[in-house]
């Protein structure tokens, strides 16, 4: 993901939502909080990110040994 503010790639991070602002507002908008690591400023965006993937087992647990 590329910066809006300085355009570097690859420097967002998602943040936690701070404010009533953002936890009443920006969800409904479908805006996520992001803070630029190159400039260190915030950015609203709409993008989630990379959800953490949940299925890292090749084999389904109820198949695994017990
Ligand atoms: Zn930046």
């Amino acid at each position: 993901m590329q910066c809006p503010k300085c355009s570097e790639e690859d420097v967002m991070r998602r943040m936690e939502r701070v404010g009533w602002l953002e936890k009443k507002f920006l969800p409904i908008f479908g805006f996520y909080p992001w803070e630029c690591s190159g400039c260190r400023k915030r950015s609203m965006m709409k993008d989630r990110g990379e959800v953490r993937k949940r299925h890292t087992h090749p084999v389904p647990p109820s198949l695994l040994p017990h």
